[in-house]
């Protein structure tokens, strides 16, 4: 039994703070991990951000909800579904992914959750568990499936080592330069042919 992994954004999505703050024109909210390292501390600020420009969750979803997954990703996750069982595993929230994971025909998703108060204000975050990719991986392999899985950043290397197949897309060149076990691929035509290269069942 085969299952793809995929991640989210970079790969299916745009990354949602960086759409976000463009939308929103709150430069702020385009800080990365990369220029706060901690993550707790960046979400903290992203969370504040929020509230002092007065969005709450629905608001959020409603700024979301213009955003498009990238170009041809709807039809590669038709193409993976008809050949794969396909998991989603990201770092986002589901109260964030939500509108953007319709449009992509509401695949299985397992990411985090944000915690709202009554008026709908986003208060805190609950991280669904430590090194979540990686563990939901471990835990398909647990269940007898063979694993191959995609992902554009630091974040998906740890889900891609311990996948039996692990795929770089969209990656940029310092990820790729780190990570020279993982082929690398920049077009959905590309990372087709790298699922089917991996695949033990499905043929071209
Ligand atoms: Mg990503």
């Amino acid at each position: 039994m085969e299952l793809a992994c995929l991640d989210l954004e970079g790969v299916l999505i745009p990354e949602i703070w960086i759409a976000f703050a463009e939308k929103t024109g709150i430069p702020e909210l385009r800080a990365t991990t990369r220029d706060i390292p901690d993550y707790d501390v960046l979400m903290k600020q992203r969370l504040k951000l929020l509230d002092e420009h007065g969005y709450g969750l629905a608001d959020i979803q409603a700024v979301i909800e213009t955003l498009d997954p990238l170009p041809g990703a709807v039809e590669f996750v038709e193409w993976l579904r008809e050949r794969f069982q396909l998991v989603i595993l990201s770092d986002t929230f589901y109260e964030f992914a939500r509108p953007l994971m319709k449009k992509l025909g509401d695949p299985t998703l397992f990411c985090h959750k944000l915690v709202t108060d009554d008026s709908g204000r986003v208060v805190d975050y609950t991280l669904r568990q430590k090194d979540p990719k990686r563990m939901s991986v471990k835990a398909f392999h647990s269940l007898n499936y063979y694993v191959i899985a995609a992902g554009d950043s630091y974040n998906d290397t740890t889900m891609l080592s311990e996948a039996d197949a692990g795929i770089l897309f969209h990656a940029p060149d310092n990820v790729i330069r780190e990570f020279p076990q993982f082929p690398a691929v920049h077009t959905y035509d590309d990372l087709r042919q790298e699922f089917l290269k991996a695949s033990q069942t499905v043929k071209a």
